[in-house]
């Protein structure tokens, strides 16, 4: 503890944000040096990270985005998903799963998760398939890989276009397969609070070509390149429109900062894996509280440490464990609001309170606690010691 210069009291510490991006002057530089460059938008440093990206995850193809939401709608565009169709996903992620559905003129159903990883429960995918299933949104929660082998045996089975959701699990893999090589699609996010970040952004992989060549087909306006071949000596101001393509491409700018953050990433993750060790080694006598945990066959990524609480234990419930880790100085959030509790969801879509137990009961009970890599060891000690403190207060 520091003190008080004037009055000689300790001063207390200050508040340990949720998350902090971990930006070096490499990065500063890297992005300095693109705008000194005089190119700004999707340029040079987008293939450089494209191609890059897809070597580091094994992928034949890379697109870059400006968000994994546009990289997950490409995805669907690509699958040739559209109304009549269905969808289904984890009610335990980020709204974007469920709003791109919708967009295509999809309906997305969901299915509950495991107790285990709160990851797509595999038999529960399968209960839901109708003849109008056309796709699964699998969710690498917390940047665990879901159960591979059962979603693809699924998927094969059935016909259906599997979807990841890498939006945690950038450098992630299952059995020794890096996440992004396994299937039809893999959506990754650079938002800033990203295991990689490029401020805003996305990466779209996949090992199938003609879906590669529709997403960037549709990243920039539905505007076909193979014209400029075709009329290459004329000058390259020629462009034909195909298809009412989005503007979803990625800028130079982000790419700049991507690609220094890219080579960082496994060293990055590492970090994460140590604190989030160090964090359970720490938690694992404070029985009011179950940490999360790795299964054994996946190379997990640390995007989130979500502790779950036994509520039976305590006397309070999660919300207000959350305002007393607050008073404490740590901060907190919650992955997710199940998909079927959102307004828009609950009353659209027919779901009803009880349809997914697990991911309801998970969802009273977990609380995200900080972890990134710019956090030092003794600020893990502190984010335990506030949740033991907590605990101690408030046990029955
Ligand atoms: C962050 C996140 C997204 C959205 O990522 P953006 O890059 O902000 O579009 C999608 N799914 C999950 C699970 C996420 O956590």
């Amino acid at each position: 503890m520091t003190s008080d210069a004037r009055t000689g009291q300790p001063t207390p510490l200050a508040p340990l944000p949720y998350n902090r991006p971990d930006i070096t002057e490499e990065e500063i530089a890297a992005v300095v040096e693109t705008l000194r460059s005089g190119w700004l938008t999707t340029g040079p440093r987008v293939a450089r990270f494209e191609e890059e990206f897809a070597a580091y995850v094994g992928a034949r193809h890379a697109v870059a985005v400006n968000s994994a939401t546009a990289a997950l709608h490409l995805a669907l565009d690509a699958a040739g998903i559209g109304p009549g169709d269905e969808v289904i996903t984890t009610p335990l992620t980020f709204a974007a799963c469920a709003n791109v559905i919708v967009q295509q003129g999809a309906r997305p159903v969901l299915a509950d998760v495991s107790p285990d990883d709160l990851n797509l429960d595999p038999e529960q995918v399968e209960r839901r398939i109708t003849p109008r299933t056309r796709a699964v949104m699998a969710v690498h929660y917390a940047g665990q890989p879901c159960r591979m082998d059962a979603l693809l045996a699924i998927a094969r089975r059935h016909g259906l276009f599997l979807i990841e959701d890498a939006a945690h699990a950038a450098g992630a893999a299952y059995r020794g397969q890096m996440i992004g090589s396994l299937g039809d699609a893999t959506a990754f996010s650079f938002y800033a609070t990203k295991n990689l970040t490029t401020g805003e952004g996305g990466m779209l992989t996949t090992n199938r070509p003609e879906v590669a060549e529709r997403a960037r087909l549709m990243t920039l306006h539905g505007m076909s390149r193979d014209a400029w071949k075709r009329y290459a000596h004329g000058g390259s101001w020629y462009y034909e429109v195909v298809a009412p393509g989005y503007k979803y491409n990625m800028s130079d700018l982000q790419a700049a900062l991507g690609l220094v953050q890219l080579r960082r990433l496994a060293t990055m993750n590492a970090r994460r894996a140590v604190l989030a060790a160090r964090l359970t080694a720490h938690l694992s006598d404070c029985e009011a509280v179950q940490p999360p945990a790795a299964r054994p066959e996946v190379q997990h990524v640390w995007h989130l440490y979500v502790i779950r609480l036994r509520l039976e234990m305590l006397r309070i419930d999660r919300a207000a464990f959350i305002e007393e880790l607050a008073r404490r100085g740590i901060g907190t959030s919650v992955h997710f609001i199940p998909i079927h509790y959102h307004p828009y969801y609950r009353e659209g879509f027919g779901f009803r309170r009880g349809d997914f137990p697990v991911a309801e009961d998970a969802y009273e009970r977990i609380v995200s606690l900080p972890l990134y890599p710019a956090m030092s060891e003794a600020d893990v000690d502190r984010v335990a010691e506030a949740v033991r403190d907590v605990v101690r207060a408030h046990r029955r």
